[in-house]
């Protein structure tokens, strides 16, 4: 079968960006984050690979339906599921699915800790707790945390398995930025709390993809990365210091169904937008049912030489690009053109021009698109 469009994801790219991220980080664990869907490039894939080939245990989830999901899919793999944010562990039903499929929440209030303390259910499972040390997102808040700590003492546990924290700034400079220091400091007061009340803490964990890039593990115990592993950089511009020189896994191809000759003015698609300039356009079979937005207006991509930009409005099911005069004979229906590839640098331009962040961008891929999987 001919795909339409497809997401080619490599998986010895992926396997090569482990490997350098080992090397960043010799002494951390990696509690590999897939939630969405391993960022759209498919999380059944991604973690299998990752289980067998690289060892990795623990994985990093959003919502306990995505746990469940990997659960159904994977029921041979021994591995941990993590539960972030939407963890709902207040719903009987959902306490009861927690345990029979051995899934952990990650416990980011004081009321959670009530709950999973005084559960049933969890009374065999891992304490994972998350602080909110600065990011105001998640997290028990700093100010809470004698009364946690009391009830983690009033519970009879001895233990915290796993102590978080999140970063608001890790995209910016991490020794410099007031919010990082102020965030890492804040980490410290809370471990030495517990550890001054007589409570083990078994496993520690800050950095997520930027701060890795800039400083790898934090002198943790565990590292929570997601968009590296995919290859781009999460670090703004400036930030980017070339610490981090994973690839591109994936590119986005699709292939142009139809061009035709315009003149300046020509009114294209919906909403009848006038071409800027003569050229020739190419209609591509990506839209907005794809995941391509409206963002991707006016940006830019480049094919068999010529560099064209996305014009009028993205449809549902295509999109129009304008070519410069020159392309015409050149570019034709049925050739496949790649939105974005291993091309790093090229995929954050689309980003900036898109007005996106690499992250929403592969979030938005919609299941239209089939992930094509790849070892070279
Ligand atoms: C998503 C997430 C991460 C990974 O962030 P990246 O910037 O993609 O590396 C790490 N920790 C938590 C708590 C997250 O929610």
């Amino acid at each position: 079968m001919r795909y339409r469009s497809r997401l080619i994801v490599n998986l010895s790219r992926f396997s090569s960006n482990i490997d350098k991220l080992k090397l960043l980080t010799p002494k951390a664990e990696i509690l590999a984050m897939i939630k969405a869907d391993a960022y759209g490039h498919g999380a059944v894939h991604l973690l299998r690979f990752a289980f067998e080939n690289h060892s990795i245990r623990e994985f990093g989830l959003a919502t306990l339906a995505e746990a469940l999901h990997l659960r159904k899919e994977l029921p041979d793999f021994k591995f941990e599921a993590y539960v972030f944010s939407d963890s709902q562990i207040s719903l009987a039903v959902c306490q009861e699915w927690y345990q029979e499929n051995r899934i952990i929440p990650v416990i980011s209030s004081l009321s959670d800790l009530n709950l999973f303390l005084q559960s049933r259910c969890f009374r065999y499972f891992p304490l994972v707790l998350k602080f909110n040390t600065g990011m105001n997102r998640l997290g028990i808040d700093f100010s809470e945390l004698v009364e946690a700590i009391d009830l983690v003492k009033k519970s009879g546990r001895r233990h915290v398995d796993h102590l978080m924290t999140h970063l608001a700034n890790a995209s910016l400079n991490l020794s410099k930025n007031k919010m990082n220091i102020r965030q890492v400091n804040n980490f410290n007061t809370i471990k030495d709390e517990f550890r001054s009340c007589g409570i083990h803490i078994d496993r520690t964990s800050i950095s997520n993809s930027g701060a890795i890039e800039q400083a790898g593990d934090l002198g943790e115990s565990h590292i929570r990365p997601g968009l590296m592993l995919f290859g781009p950089s999460s670090l703004i511009a400036s930030q980017r210091a070339g610490k981090w020189t994973g690839e591109m896994i994936s590119s986005l191809e699709t292939y142009i169904i139809q061009t035709y000759p315009v003149q300046k003015g020509t009114p294209v698609g919906y909403g009848a937008s006038p071409c800027p300039h003569d050229g020739l356009i190419a209609v591509i079979a990506l839209g907005y049912g794809d995941g391509l937005s409206n963002r991707y207006r006016g940006s830019s991509i480049k094919h068999r030489g010529f560099t064209g930009k996305f014009c009028g409005r993205v449809n549902m099911d295509m999109a129009q690009i304008l070519f410069p005069p020159q392309a015409k004979g050149e570019i034709r229906a049925g050739e496949r053109v790649t939105i974005w590839d291993s091309d790093q640098e090229s995929f954050l331009q689309l980003c900036d021009q898109t007005e996106t962040i690499p992250y929403e961008i592969f979030c938005q891929l919609s299941s239209r698109v089939p992930r094509i999987y790849r070892l070279e």
